[in-house]
């Protein structure tokens, strides 16, 4: 029977209208990006039963106003220091405003946030200095990948032995095609600095997907280009066609997910035979 790790998680906003993860580990609380206002992301929190100024940090993933709008407001509000990179910190201003503090995030360098372990690995996106994150706790680790044009080499290797997934599957490519954007944007969105599609997500759950991902969250839908259902057929039938039905696909909805935990494998029972031929 797998047993719980302590790392659970959920959405508590996704798509264009603000992003923001909450993430817990034996006490520790940190949100992965505050896109919401501060008052609509405090209110959030609050009917979960979460105090704002529990949160030991806020973790940003960009600069972009769908995951950084709330955060200097919400930081001084709340006295939650934020974290991110030398980038991210330039590009949002947070150096005009009053916030709590802010911690510098050398990407590819680990750094713990209480009882989680975090590292942030670049990503192609139109933004200053963007990243993806792995947090672990207790043996488990999550994967957290939202804005990225494609899956880099840094992505596809960080994202090994991953127990938990959330990624963005922002568009269906014929819906962006033919939908109301201007040309310009569409090709913003399909750039390799863009945004991913459902396709993108679905040939990376059908190839390289680790086999320990027991949980992927589909996030950042485009409300205009995309629909939950045709995000979630895309990537429900390319983990069928891998035969990993096992999965736990989650399709976030604007107002988030769940709870979602972490469990671990047990240790595979290979020792105890090898140790017996001893005797
Ligand atoms: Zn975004
Ligand atoms: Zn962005």
């Amino acid at each position: 029977m797998p047993s719980a790790s302590g790392l659970r998680f959920r959405v508590v906003g996704s798509g264009s209208s603000g992003n923001a993860t909450l993430v817990e580990a034996a006490g520790t609380r940190l949100l992965i990006d505050a896109g919401l206002g501060p008052r609509e992301l405090a209110e959030r929190l609050q009917s979960l039963g979460v105090d704002p100024a529990s949160l030991e940090a806020i973790v940003l993933s960009h600069e972009h106003n769908d995951h950084a709008k709330g955060a200097a407001s919400f930081s001084r509000k709340w006295g939650v220091k934020l974290i991110g990179t030398r980038g991210t910190y330039s590009a949002a201003g947070f150096g005009a405003v009053e916030i709590a503090s802010y911690q510098v995030l050398e990407p590819d360098v680990p750094f713990q946030v209480g009882a989680l372990e975090l590292r942030g690995i670049p990503i192609p996106h139109d933004a200053a200095a963007p990243v993806a994150f792995v947090l672990s706790h207790g043996g488990a680790s999550l994967g957290h990948a939202t804005d990225l044009g494609h899956l880099n080499r840094a992505v596809l290797d960080g994202f090994r032995g991953l127990d938990a997934l959330l990624i963005e599957s922002n568009y269906d490519s014929e819906m962006l095609r033919n939908g109301p954007y201007p040309w310009s944007l569409k090709e913003r969105i399909l750039s390799p600095r863009g945004h991913l599609s459902n396709a993108d997500v679905a040939r990376y759950l059908g190839q390289g997907l680790g086999e320990s991902c027991r949980t992927v969250v589909l996030a950042h839908l485009s409300q205009k280009n995309n629909h939950p259902e045709v995000a979630r057929m895309s990537a429900e039938s390319a983990l069928a066609r891998r035969g990993r039905t096992e999965v736990q696909l989650e399709v976030s909805s604007r107002e988030g997910t769940g709870w979602l935990e972490l469990a671990l494998e047990p240790e595979p029972a290979a020792a105890v035979p090898r140790q017996m031929r001893l005797f």
